[in-house]
């Protein structure tokens, strides 16, 4: 069994985020340090630490995530102007939370490359 999370007791709202979609397989909540006007946060509800451990089984569901962050791209008003989907993997990739999620953020022009 992988290990609970912080963002696992957020999606089962164990602690309070503000979260903007959730269904049976992914949720997506407002980040508590806004890089960006919008900066939303998009998990799997069951925990996958990192990229390194996703399966083929997975396969859909890292699907999900990309057509949720799409969606909520569209609902939130920067599909249009555009819109960054980042994904950090272990440390030097930048990841500090061990529960794999995709960062949507928007309502800036983003710089390249990231720092
Ligand atoms: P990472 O660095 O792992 O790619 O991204 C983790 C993100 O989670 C960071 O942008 C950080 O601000 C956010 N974060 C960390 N703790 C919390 C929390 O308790 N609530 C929310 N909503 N976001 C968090």
């Amino acid at each position: 069994m992988p290990p609970d999370t912080l963002f696992a007791k957020i999606a089962r709202r164990e602690l309070p985020a503000e979260i903007v979609y959730q269904d049976e397989l992914v949720t997506a909540f407002r980040d508590i340090h806004p890089v960006a006007p919008i900066h939303v946060l998009i998990i799997p509800n069951k925990v996958i630490p990192t990229l390194n451990e996703a399966t083929e089984e997975d396969t859909a569901l890292l699907g999900k995530l990309l057509l949720t962050a799409r969606k909520l791209a569209e609902q939130l008003g920067i599909a249009e102007g555009g819109y960054r989907l980042v994904l950090n993997c272990n440390p030097d990739g930048g990841q500090s939370v061990y529960h794999l999620h995709v960062h949507l953020l928007g309502g800036r022009k983003m710089t390249w490359p990231p720092g």
